[in-house]
């Protein structure tokens, strides 16, 4: 059976990254896309784990030889989801999770939207968004700023996506993840012309 790409977006600080490590640790059958970019790499950060750091003469190459599922250019700097990986992964039954911003998510729903599950995580405030984004201190006061104000445009598309958790509390906000990733494998729509493997289904349908 093919994977789901489940494709986790919102404005930066809203918790999405420690939200899919720690979900992804639940769930078994899944592995987890690393992007493209030409920012710098945080300390602490690891190439090749974090994401692919490259220079944007790299990048530009690889998006004319046309590499990516999608790239966008975010916060002023370039990121990209390589495609070659995920069509691959996909096919082998693997379910992978993606991790990226509002543009790149809707430009995948435009390109493969049967395979995909779009889900927002939002900041219960911009507040709060601020006060997480200046408590985690990884952003210039110029940086931090084009994140908050980029904030207001994806808050405002989150009606394109199928799921909306708003990350108030952390360990709330992972259940609610795990509890999405195993709805959607559970989906009647998207395991029906597999259900002829159980047993029932065939004393059901076949067998009378
Ligand atoms: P950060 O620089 O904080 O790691 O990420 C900034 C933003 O870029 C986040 O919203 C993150 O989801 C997004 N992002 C990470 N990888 C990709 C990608 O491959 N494509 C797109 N479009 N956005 C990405």
């Amino acid at each position: 059976m093919k994977g789901i790409l489940y494709v986790v977006s919102g404005p930066s600080g809203a918790g999405k990254s420690s939200m899919i490590k720690k979900a992804l640790n639940v769930v078994d059958g899944f592995t987890f896309s690393v992007s493209y970019t030409t920012r710098a790499m945080r300390p602490g950060e690891k190439d090749g784990i974090d994401y692919n750091f490259i220079s944007e003469e790299q990048f530009k190459k690889m998006e004319k030889n046309n590499e990516f599922l999608e790239c966008a250019e975010v916060h002023g700097y370039y990121y990209g989801t390589g495609k070659e990986e995920i069509k691959n992964k996909l096919a082998e039954g693997y379910n992978i999770v993606l991790d990226v911003d509002v543009q790149g998510a809707l430009n995948i729903k435009k390109v493969m939207a049967d395979d995909t599950v779009l889900i927002f995580i939002a900041p219960p405030s911009y507040e709060e968004l601020r006060r997480r984004l200046e408590g985690r201190g990884t952003e210039n006061h110029k940086d931090l700023t084009k994140r908050l104000e980029d904030a207001h445009w994806e808050l405002s598309k989150i009606y394109d996506f199928d799921y909306l958790i708003v990350n108030q509390n952390l360990n709330e906000s992972i259940n609610q993840l795990i509890s999405i990733i195993i709805a959607e494998q559970l989906n009647i729509n998207r395991i029906g012309q597999h259900l002829g493997k159980y047993k029932f289904f065939k004393q059901t349908f076949n067998e009378r």
